[in-house]
C-alpha cells in the first residue's frame, strides 16, 4: 500500500471501492471505540474540564463534527499530534483485534482487473496503517485516505471537502465509479450527496446494548429530515458479495 507521497496515481479507469476502517473492518464489539472514548475523555479532563463537562463536550463535538478532535482543535487549541499520541497511539490494538481469514478472503475475491481498493478513515495515518497490518489487509489495499493531523484545519468525514480530497488523491473524477462502506450513516449520506453511486451502511446487529452504545447511536442516526437515498444496510461485510456482485471475481 502506498499513500502516494509524490502526488496522484496515474489515471485509472477501474471502479474504486472505499472501505472505512474503524468499526467497519473489525466489529464494534472489539470495544476499540469504547477504549478510545475513555482515552479521549481523559484528554478532555486533562484540559481542565469536569467529568460531566468532558462527557458532554465529547458527545457534542462527535455529533457536530464527526470527530471529537475536530472540536478540540477548533475550540481548545489542541495539538492533534499530541492528541493522537495519547489517544489512538496508546491503544493496545494487537490485544483487541486480530486477523480474520474470511475478511482477507473477501478482499482477495475482489476483481482487481475492474476495481481498485482504498481505505478511507477519520483517524490519522499511523493508526490506520496499524489496523490494516494487524488485520493482514495492508498488501490488499491500494491506497489510504486519512485525516492529516499535520495540516492546520485538516478535513474529516462527513465534510464534503474530505471526499473531494479523497477523489483527488486517488485520481478519480467520476463519482459514479465510487463504492463506499462505512459504519457511520452520516458519512455515508455525505458521500451519497456528492454522487458516490454505490453506498452501503455497515450496521451490525445486536450491539445496541453494549458499552459505548451512545457513540453507536450517533453513528447510526441521520440528520433530521434526511431523504431516502438508496443506501443499503448490511449486517456483515460478507453481504457485499450480494450487494455489489459486479466487483467480485466470478465464483467458480
Ligand atoms: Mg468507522
Amino acid at each position: 500500500m502506498s499513500d502516494q507521497p509524490n502526488g496522484q496515481p496515474p489515471e485509472d479507469d477501474r471502479l474504486i471501492v472505499w472501505f472505512d476502517i474503524d468499526n467497519t473492518l473489525y466489529s464494534a464489539s472489539s470495544n476499540i471505540s469504547h477504549a478510545m472514548g475513555t482515552k479521549i475523555h481523559a484528554y478532555f479532563v486533562n484540559l481542565g474540564l469536569s467529568h460531566e463537562d468532558a462527557s458532554e463536550l465529547h458527545m457534542k463535538y462527535y455529533t457536530q463534527y464527526g470527530l471529537a478532535l475536530r472540536g478540540l482543535t477548533r475550540h481548545h487549541d489542541v495539538d492533534p499530534l499530541d492528541f493522537d499520541r495519547k489517544c489512538d497511539g496508546s491503544l493496545p490494538l494487537e490485544d483487541m483485534i486480530s486477523y480474520n481469514p474470511s475478511l482477507r478472503k473477501l478482499f482477495q475475491d475482489i476483481d482487481r482487473s475492474k476495481v481498485r481498493v482504498w481505505a478511507l478513515t477519520n483517524a490519522y495515518r499511523p493508526h490506520a496503517e496499524r489496523v490494516l497490518r494487524i488485520l493482514k489487509l495492508d498488501d490488499l489495499v491500494d491506497g489510504l485516505v486519512y485525516c492529516d493531523y499535520e495540516v492546520e484545519n485538516f478535513v474529516c468525514k462527513p465534510e464534503p471537502e474530505y471526499y473531494e480530497m479523497a477523489m483527488k488523491k486517488a485520481n478519480v473524477n467520476d463519482p459514479s465509479k465510487c463504492y463506499f462502506i462505512d459504519d457511520n450513516r452520516k458519512n455515508v449520506d455525505a458521500a451519497r450527496d456528492l454522487g458516490w453511486a454505490h453506498c452501503v451502511h455497515f450496521c451490525e446487529k445486536g450491539l445496541e446494548a453494549m458499552e459505548g452504545g451512545k457513540i453507536k447511536e450517533i453513528d447510526d442516526s441521520r440528520e433530521p429530515g434526511a431523504a431516502d437515498n438508496d443506501v443499503v444496510d448490511v449486517p456483515t461485510l460478507e453481504y457485499l458479495r450480494i450487494v455489489w456482485p459486479e466487483i467480485f471475481k466470478p465464483s467458480k
